[in-house]
């Protein structure tokens, strides 16, 4: 439980997924306190949840990443911890601001499905006005849903899911009934004109590779079929990789037009060669959902007076800084990155304004 109902901070970081540890781990890099806080009851963010992707050797999926972030956290006293903190006014206040967080509820029935919690984890009790030299937005995104794109089936077609379905099956020990026949199908939610989503996800199509590497680690006898437009380039050793599962894995240069409930399972609907309507049934499809601008983006760029970022999400106004997939689409690495060039800034702006408060806290 946590009595404060008024603190200051040279900088407020909302959202603790890994671009927000990673801001704070910067400030306190620089000798700069921070404030983490976040909306949900664990740190980590959406990597936390993420599976090992490793067969013999390390798939680079980076999720590993974020228990060294938070166990680097736990370690600061510089950084303090906030949890089930929802940010619902802000007031500009010379260079900074003043911000206003209420508690959340703790998720309902839903204890055993998280990760154990960590000390530092401590849910906000009442309502706390936070006055911060700067702010850090780091919000993440949102996952499309796949629902939203109704002729590819999901939630409709018995044996369509999401590649996060996928992951969250083999986290738990294996491949979804006796799947033997997989398609996935990428660019679910991106590079999509009927949804004005025209731009790249970036991260979907390493994800669904390394799950159909592992799909068919964990089922040898399984056949996996990748329908996509191109695939990323996520450089040198990922090209080497990807020679690798073009000689495993069958590549099919067309995205579905439609997935249908077939005899089996769901018959998924394409051009073949020349443009040729072919139809295919499979065991199991996969849907490669893309990051869309978190939800909350609008009531940020309300509360902050921020312009709206590039297609929707979140750009840095005065005296507020924005890191990670809540800027774009990025992978855990380069919002890793992005996070400790925005705690960077954040230090500039605080060098360049009023002195900033040092992270004395005063009680209600
Ligand atoms: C399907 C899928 C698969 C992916 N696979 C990979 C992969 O294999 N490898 C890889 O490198 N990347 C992958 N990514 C990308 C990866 O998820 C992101 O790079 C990473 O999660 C970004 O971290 P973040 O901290 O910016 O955001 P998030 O992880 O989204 O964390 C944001 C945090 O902010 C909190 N928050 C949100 N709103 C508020 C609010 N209003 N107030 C307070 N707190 C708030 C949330 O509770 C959350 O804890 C994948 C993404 C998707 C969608
Ligand atoms: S980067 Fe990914 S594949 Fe490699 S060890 Fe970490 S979690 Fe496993
Ligand atoms: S990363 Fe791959 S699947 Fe995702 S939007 Fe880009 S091209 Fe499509």
């Amino acid at each position: 439980m946590c009595p404060l109902s008024a603190q200051n901070t040279p900088v407020l970081i909302i959202g603790g997924g890994v671009a927000g540890l990673t801001a704070a781990l910067e400030l306190d890099r620089r000798g700069l306190p921070s404030l983490l806080v976040d909306k949900g009851p664990r740190l980590g963010g959406q990597a936390r949840g993420f599976c090992c992707k490793a067969l013999v050797s390390c798939a680079r999926c980076g999720a590993c990443r974020v228990g060294d972030l938070l166990e680097q956290v736990a370690r600061r006293p510089g950084i303090q911890v906030l949890t089930q903190a929802l940010p619902v006014a802000a007031q500009r206040q010379g260079p900074g601001w003043e911000v206003t967080l209420i508690p959340q509820p703790a998720p309902e029935g839903s204890a055993p499905a998280l990760a154990p919690a960590l000390a530092m984890e401590r849910p906000l009790a009442q309502r706390l006005v936070v006055q911060a030299g700067a702010v850090i937005l780091a919000v993440g995104h949102q996952v499309f849903d796949p629902a939203r794109k109704s002729r590819l089936g999901h939630g409709r077609v018995p044996g369509v899911i999401s590649a996060g379905q996928l992951e969250q099956a083999l986290a738990q020990g294996g491949l979804p009934g006796q799947a033997r026949r997989i398609a996935f199908i990428q660019c679910v939610g991106s590079r999509d004109q009927v949804l004005g989503r025209l731009y790249c996800s970036r991260v979907c199509c390493g994800f669904a590779l390394r799950l159909a590497r592992l799909a068919r680690h964990l089922a040898p006898e399984s056949a996996v079929t990748f329908f996509h437009m191109d695939v990323q380039d996520y450089g040198q050793a990922w090209r080497a990789e990807l020679a690798e599962m073009r000689a495993d894995l069958r590549f099919i240069r067309a995205i579905p037009g439609q997935v249908r409930r077939g005899q089996e399972g769901p018959v998924v609907a394409y051009a073949g060669e020349g443009g040729q309507p072919q139809e295919e049934e499979f065991d199991l499809v996969v849907l490669a959902t893309g990051l869309e601008p978190p939800t909350a983006a609008p009531a940020f760029n309300e509360m902050f007076g921020l312009q709206p970022g590039p297609e929707g999400f979140l750009a840095p106004g005065a005296g507020v800084l924005v890191a990670g997939t809540a800027a774009g689409p990025r992978s855990i690495a380069e919002s890793i990155e992005h996070a400790a060039l925005a705690a960077a800034q954040a230090g500039l702006h605080l060098a360049a304004g009023q002195p900033a408060p040092r992270g004395e806290v005063a009680h209600a």
